[in-house]
């Protein structure tokens, strides 16, 4: 065994593996695509080198490739000391990251009725790693855990009260590794512990979503009992009138149909016809392209009002902070975004937005503005593998425990 922290991300016809040295710093990455279809192919970040896979590799076959590929090439000399699996869905059952066992995976398993799409390969990555290192421990770290602290009044949604209590029917949120990053990061930003910081933390990558962090502790998030619910996102539309469904099924569409375009043609892709990607959209909308600018405009507008709502759950405001792919690199979208909060008092300085990274340590508002405004790259690997450590070595300390 070395002292390496492996980090799993496995997605439907994906995977991405992070390796992290026993300091947290990033050794490599490597990813798989097409798994399961024909052409399944895999790269090592380290040298940009291409793994052979089997024809249709599974994600198992994947993993044992790329975990060889490591160790060929010296990024690991044996067994990992840890692995921590990002799993998207944990229910009301994980308020925070868990070992896992036997009971982790049938947990997770039950929750995988709240994510059909997620949990299942989630667990298919679990299940190839416990086969693959069965001595090494293995971490689960929850999109939603963050959220658990959310009070009623966020995560309820006003309907019939059995809805939730037998069918578990309420607001969950998501991409809570990433808004947690975001209350350390700017906390220490800020020069204040995470315990006394109130931000509203907007991840902004193919999926969007918006946190309200009071004292360090999520208290409100846009995404609901799926990733749907909330923001404009690349493929997904984000709020609806849950009308649509009956009206499109008289209309000749399905629910499964209209469920699949809310989350798979909708959002940016939907509103230009053309693309969900971001870059791509403010290419086309510089030369005119009029449903790409359309498609900014609302998924602006949309992240505006959520900023203002989010405003509600919080006290204080100590600092709006952009991350994820679309936060740390579209200054055209923080800029319109800004606009429509001048009420708030919110103010950009043009040369640090476009700049941030370079002078600023990630301050991009003007010296007048009411709330400082900060770009914070997001690390979701990190906390993974932090988490996968610290739950690890406590196993160590307290082995029944
Ligand atoms: P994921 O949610 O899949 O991790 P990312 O966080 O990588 O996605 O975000 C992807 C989005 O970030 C895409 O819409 C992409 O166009 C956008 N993006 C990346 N770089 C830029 C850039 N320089 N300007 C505008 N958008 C960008």
């Amino acid at each position: 065994m070395d002292d390496s922290i492996l980090v799993v991300n496995c997605g439907s016809s994906s995977l991405k593996l992070a390796l992290f040295d026993h300091d947290h710093q990033k050794i490599a990455s490597a990813l798989a695509e097409r798994l399961n279809q024909s052409g399944a192919l895999a790269r090592i970040s380290a040298d940009d080198s291409s793994v052979p896979l089997p024809a249709r590799a599974n994600h198992e076959q994947a993993l044992a490739a790329l975990i060889n590929a490591f160790k060929d090439r010296g990024l690991m000399t044996g067994e990992p000391a840890a692995i921590g699996h990002r799993v998207v869905h944990g229910g009301e059952t994980f308020r925070e990251a868990s070992l896992i066992d036997d009971e982790t995976i049938a947990a997770i398993e039950h929750c995988s009725a709240l994510a059909p799409l997620h949990n299942p390969v989630n667990l298919a990555g679990i299940r190839a790693m416990k086969a693959l290192c069965p001595d090494v421990p293995q971490v689960a770290v929850f999109d939603t855990a963050y959220h658990q602290t959310l009070p009623p009044r966020a995560f309820r949604y006003a309907l019939p009260e059995h809805c939730y209590r037998d069918w578990g029917v309420r607001r969950y949120g998501f991409h809570g590794t990433s808004h947690a990053f975001m209350a350390q990061q700017a906390a220490r930003l800020l020069g204040k512990t995470p315990a006394t910081t109130s931000i509203i933390s907007a991840h902004l990558g193919n999926g969007c979503s918006i946190t309200a962090i009071r004292d360090g502790i999520s208290v409100d998030t846009s995404m609901g009992l799926t990733p749907l619910e909330g923001l404009v996102m690349g493929t997904r539309s984000g709020d609806v009138d849950p009308s649509v469904f009956d009206y499109l099924s008289s209309r000749g569409v399905s629910a499964s149909e209209t469920h699949k375009m809310l989350n798979n043609d909708s959002g940016l892709l939907g509103l230009s016809g053309q693309t969900n990607d971001m870059r791509t959209l403010c290419d086309l909308a510089d030369h005119g392209h009029e449903p790409s600018r359309l498609a900014i405009d609302v998924f602006c507008f949309r992240l505006a009002r959520y900023i203002g709502a989010m405003t509600a759950s919080l006290g204080q405001l100590d600092a709006l902070v952009f991350t994820g792919g679309i936060g740390e690199n579209s200054a055209r979208v923080r800029q319109e975004t800004a606009r429509h909060l001048r009420l708030l008092g919110i103010e950009l300085e043009p040369d640090l937005n476009r700049n941030h990274g370079r002078w600023s340590d990630g301050r991009i508002n003007t010296a007048d503005s009411r709330y400082p405004v900060l770009v914070i790259p997001t690390n979701e690997e990190l906390v993974i593998a932090r988490e996968a450590d610290r739950l690890a070595a406590a196993r160590h300390v307290n082995p029944d425990g």
